[in-house]
């Protein structure tokens, strides 16, 4: 274990600043354990993140990792892999820095279809700046910011990455590990932008504006809470109200970004100009 923890994690970081019961490390754990099992090697892998609780996960891991501003994770990793296309690049947000502030870049990396596994740490808050809500904090659900309740509907972020290209879309949760590891995996894999959007815990803000007990109860909500695609498929709109689908939503193989891109120099060094 000591041996796996000093290949994969900077131990000169740790302890880590997350709560007691905070899902991220579940989430950081299964990224580690998905690059394990795929046998990647490590100087071959690079990971982004932006700002926020989960995105401090960069600061402890072990590979080539990038620590950004607010929402531009993937700004940067765009730029990474286009100038290193063999690099497997891993963008780790959470839902504020992706749906929010991050929102475009999310939208135009999924048109793009650029070869970069996103996961986004979905606690449905604000967690670092003290629990504002944030566009996947449900409507009615209490946050700092939202003491009588917030009156803002939420929106789903797999539907949102299928509409704009995404080209492998999933949602797993931190109740649900090993399932999480796979679709990870599978995401890693895939040729083109994939999406995990992984469902995870925020004890200290959501849960306790939301007064949903210790962290214990709020895994056991998730498990409660989760539907499979195969059973959501029987369900009315009104059955799932409130549900959690997991599992993979979209996959499909098309033109991936940096490949058409060196297309283009391949043709502007061959002097082949439309014009
Ligand atoms: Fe985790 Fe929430 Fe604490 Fe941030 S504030 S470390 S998201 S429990
Ligand atoms: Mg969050």
């Amino acid at each position: 274990m000591r041996k796996e923890l000093e290949k994969y994690f900077r131990t000169d970081k740790l302890p880590h600043i997350w709560c007691p019961g905070c899902g991220n490390g579940i989430i950081m754990g299964a990224v580690v354990r998905a690059i394990d099992n795929l046998k990647l090697n490590q100087d071959k892998v690079c990971i982004v993140s932006g700002i926020g609780c989960s995105s401090r996960a960069t600061g402890y891991l072990n590979f080539n990792t990038l620590h950004t501003t607010h929402g531009r994770a993937l700004a940067f990793a765009t730029g990474i892999k286009m100038a290193n296309p063999d690099l497997k690049v891993i963008v780790l947000t959470g839902d504020g820095d992706c749906s929010a502030i991050g929102g475009n870049h999310f939208i135009h990396a999924a048109r793009r279809n650029i070869d970069i596994t996103t996961i986004v740490f979905n606690n449905n808050i604000y967690g670092m700046t003290s629990g504002q809500y944030s566009p996947m904090t449900p409507k009615g659900a209490y946050a700092t910011t939202a003491p009588y309740g917030n009156i803002d509907r939420s929106f789903d972020l797999c539907k949102l990455a299928e509409a704009a290209g995404a080209t492998y879309v999933a949602r797993g949760t931190v109740y649900h590990v090993p399932q999480l590891i796979k679709l990870i995996e599978k995401a890693i894999n895939h040729d083109g932008f994939s999406v995990i959007d992984a469902v995870a815990i925020c004890p200290t803000y959501f849960g306790r504006k939301n007064k949903m007990g210790s962290p214990v109860a709020m895994m056991e909500n998730i498990r409660d809470l989760s539907v499979t695609v195969k059973t959501a498929a029987k369900l009315s709109s009104q059955e799932l109200s409130g549900k959690i689908v997991i599992g993979e939503f979209y996959e499909e193989s098309a033109p991936e970004y940096t490949k058409e891109y060196a297309k283009v120099i391949e043709k502007a060094q061959g002097g082949t100009k439309n014009e």
